[in-house]
């Protein structure tokens, strides 16, 4: 049967210089006695060149230490070896188009296997380029870099989402009510809104809502800080650290910011410009309080806010908790 033929020497050179792979046989003393026309190709050297020659000498470029210590271990202790790609991009001097001044270097997978030629040990060393997998390794993992991003970003302001803040609350509160300092939470709500809309159009009332977001983000100073797009035309800040009388004043800085963007507005029932009204609320030490509570809270006064004329901030207390320790909402 043909599959158990012996395939002549030449048949077997063809099958050599016509697979897509480098391949190179190196005896006991290192020399090379295999060089396919794809280690041809890609490193400039021909096989006449070649065969004979110490595998340390072939290349342009001296082949990197880990590989020549590879086949040393092959050779002596009949070792199989895989140079990982992550480790070794590019151990040999091979390129895109052979050409050293012309082609970019391919990263490489090598793996080597010890081979009996008659008595002599000898290493059969395998190279496949992996610049393609390696390319679209980078892609794919800047592909999951951006859906990240995407998943905490709001589309239109391009500050964090409601989903973001959400996640970063729950933890930054958890962390201030151990270590026992405080926290203030503020709720932005654009004023007459509804009206800037129909008087000015979407487009319109998308750039002013880009502007909001931008001028609430300058106001921060800290990493921890966070302002987020709580939905529509509501905001969303928390900054740790903070008590209540430096919360106090960080509202009338925030709500100032936005005034001080001069947005016309010439629907609006209590000025002449774009405007916001803030409710907050803060927790300080030792007072065990359910996320859901204080975002209640700092809503709550956000309404007074609005009640009390707009345009102005609002603070209340978030309710006392019993005394095992719950809030009450
Ligand atoms: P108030 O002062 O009581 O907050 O009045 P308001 O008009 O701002 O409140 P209301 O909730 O009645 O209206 C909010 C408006 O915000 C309605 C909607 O047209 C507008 N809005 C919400 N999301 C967007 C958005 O993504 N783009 C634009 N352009 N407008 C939005
Ligand atoms: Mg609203
Ligand atoms: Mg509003």
């Amino acid at each position: 049967m043909s599959a158990t033929m012996p395939p002549s020497s030449q048949t077997m050179e063809e099958i050599f210089n016509a697979i897509n792979l480098g391949l190179i046989v190196v005896n006991g003393q290192k020399q090379v006695t295999l060089w396919n026309s794809w280690i041809e190709k890609h490193s400039g050297t021909s096989a006449a060149d070649a065969l004979g020659k110490n595998i340390g000498d072939v290349f342009s470029e001296a082949p990197s230490p880990a590989f020549i210590s590879a086949i040393t271990n092959t050779i002596n202790y009949g070792l199989p070896v895989v140079l990982s790609n992550a480790l070794h991009r590019s151990p040999l001097a091979l390129f895109e188009r052979g050409i050293e001044q012309t082609g970019k270097r391919i990263h490489q997978s090598i793996s080597l296997t010890p081979i009996n030629v008659g008595s002599e040990r000898c290493c059969l060393v395998q190279v496949t380029d992996s610049t393609t997998s390696i390319k679209r390794e980078k892609i794919l993992r800047t592909h999951s870099e951006l859906l990240k991003k995407e998943a905490t970003t709001d589309g239109l302001t391009g500050i964090y989402n409601r989903r973001f803040f959400d996640e970063h609350y729950k933890m930054a509160l958890g962390q201030t009510l151990r270590q026992n300092t405080s926290l203030a939470v503020f709720m932005v709500d654009i004023d007459f809104f509804k009206e800037f809309n129909d008087c000015y159009g979407h487009v319109i009332g998308d750039h002013a809502l880009i502007q909001v977001a931008s001028v609430l983000k300058k106001q921060l100073q800290r990493a921890s800080d966070v302002v987020a797009r709580f939905g529509g035309e509501e905001f969303v800040l928390m900054l740790p650290h903070m008590d209540q009388e430096s919360a106090t004043t960080f509202a009338e800085k925030i709500r100032k910011a936005v005034w001080d963007l001069n947005i016309p507005h010439e629907k609006s029932r209590i000025s002449d410009r774009v405007s916001i009204s803030i409710g907050f609320s803060t927790v300080s030490s030792n007072t065990a309080i359910d996320p859901k509570v204080l975002l209640n809270t700092a809503d709550a006064a956000l309404y007074s806010a609005k009640r009390g004329g707009r345009n102005r901030a609002f603070f209340l207390s978030p309710p006392q908790a019993d005394p095992a320790g719950k809030a009450k909402s």
